[in-house]
């Protein structure tokens, strides 16, 4: 067949119904201001950016760019002031708490830099928190934790807790925990800032495993090694996007999956 098959990406004005396209996320002029005293902070003053299912970001930026604003509102912990967030089709700006909540419950996972186990937990009961809040309890949820620390390399540490953890371990139980609703997007705040470099580099292998697989990752750092994992660098400077660059595959991803390619 040679038939064109150049990808269209001409910029689509409007998404009615994303989900199922190849489309997650989109911001079309996206604001978010802050009160300070008498002055109003842009912590994001006017951003556009789409993001592709199955795509691996890496946001960098100087302290105050507006990264963390940026992370917060991409996974629906905040609201933009003005401007458009479409998550799944689905516009965030409209959304109540509470289908703000649902939202973070069905379409992200969260990987923190200080991973946030709660240490009374096994390793196991840590991954199938999450399942608990959908209703999945008993015999079904310990099933599919114990299924998720394999995928993250610790079957074998089910009954541990956090504190007879390395740092690297406790960052794969953060990650199978976050993936555990199977979200939409994945998102990462620096992801590998508490963790020396060989045990990042295994960390940053794990999400380009997960990315091989065809997960959506967004991650924030500012180590440009980390960030070189990623397919897309975004910079922000003041609150907006100061570039995109594309990456060349990761040495590290044997099995690239072609995405950007
Ligand atoms: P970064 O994560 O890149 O360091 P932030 O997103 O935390 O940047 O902050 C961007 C800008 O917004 C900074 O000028 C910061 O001081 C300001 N800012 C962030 N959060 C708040 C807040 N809750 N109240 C007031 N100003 C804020
Ligand atoms: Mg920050």
């Amino acid at each position: 067949m040679s038939t064109m098959t150049q990808q269209s990406d001409t910029e689509a004005p409007s998404i009615p119904h994303a989900e199922g396209t190849d489309l997650v996320i989109r911001l079309e002029q996206v604001w978010k201001t802050y009160q300070m005293g008498d002055q109003d902070v842009n912590a994001l003053a006017g951003v556009d950016l789409t993001i592709k299912r199955g795509s691996f970001w890496a946001i960098s930026g100087s302290s105050g760019s507006g990264k963390s604003t940026m992370l917060n509102l991409l996974g629906c912990l905040d609201r933009p002031t003005k401007g458009t967030y479409l998550l799944e089709g689905r516009n965030i700006a409209d959304t109540s708490d509470d289908e703000l909540s649902d939202i973070r419950l069905k379409h992200l996972g969260f990987v923190f830099q200080n991973f946030h186990l709660i240490p009374q937990l096994t390793v196991q009961e840590n991954i199938a928190l999450p399942l608990f809040y959908q209703g999945i309890i008993g015999a079904d949820a310990s099933e599919q934790a114990a299924k998720l620390a394999t995928r993250v390399g610790l079957g074998d540490r089910l009954e541990h807790r956090p504190t007879e953890l390395s740092g690297g371990q406790q960052q794969r139980v953060a990650i199978a925990r976050a993936l555990s609703n199977n979200p939409s997007v994945l998102l990462a705040d620096e992801p590998t800032g508490n963790l020396d470099t060989a045990t990042g580099n295994s960390i940053m292998e794990l999400l380009g495993e997960l990315h091989a697989q065809g997960k959506t990752i967004i991650m924030v750092t500012h180590e440009p090694d980390i960030a070189a994992h990623a397919d897309y660098e975004l910079v922000m400077r003041d609150g907006n996007i100061e570039s995109i660059s594309e990456n060349p595959p990761h040495p590290s991803r044997s099995d690239h999956g072609g995405h950007g390619s």
